[in-house]
């Protein structure tokens, strides 16, 4: 069995075969991630490696519909910053992370985001949305 143990909750999280995933790049209990991009400062060739905190949700941007020229809405996405170099980066869900602390993040998503311009963060309006996503109630 492959994994990894959790930098910030220090719980066990499985890399085996999930479904709907490809590859898992954060925490399903606590949705933080590991930077292992490049950093911004600290050092231009090696990963960073900083944890990143989850700061909010979004959704995917799939344009605009043909007919009524709204946004259409995306599955929902995390946005997780780094701590070590502040990069901002978006992932999708899996299908095993904690609905519930999902919820918790979009909650807490209503705080300004640090430099995150260009990310429409979700707020109070987007829980039916994010709700029928996770739960399929609408
Ligand atoms: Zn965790
Ligand atoms: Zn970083």
């Amino acid at each position: 069995m492959s994994g990894f143990i959790c930098q910030n909750c220090e719980k066990k999280v499985s890399t085996d075969n999930f479904i709907g995933t490809a590859f898992r790049n954060h925490c399903p209990f606590c949705l933080w991630s590991k930077h292992l991009g490049q950093g911004k400062t600290i050092d231009k060739v090696r990963p960073c490696q900083s944890m990143m905190e989850p700061i909010g949700l979004t959704f995917k941007q799939e344009g605009f519909d043909k007919f009524t020229k709204e946004a259409k809405q995306g599955e929902i996405m995390i946005v997780n910053q780094c701590l070590g170099c502040g990069a901002v980066t978006i992932n999708r869900i899996a299908a095993d992370d904690d609905p519930k602390a999902i919820l918790k993040l979009l909650r807490r998503s209503f705080a300004p985001l640090r430099m995150t311009p260009d990310i429409k963060v979700l707020d109070e309006k987007d829980e039916k949305e994010v709700k029928r996503q996770l739960f399929g109630i609408i």
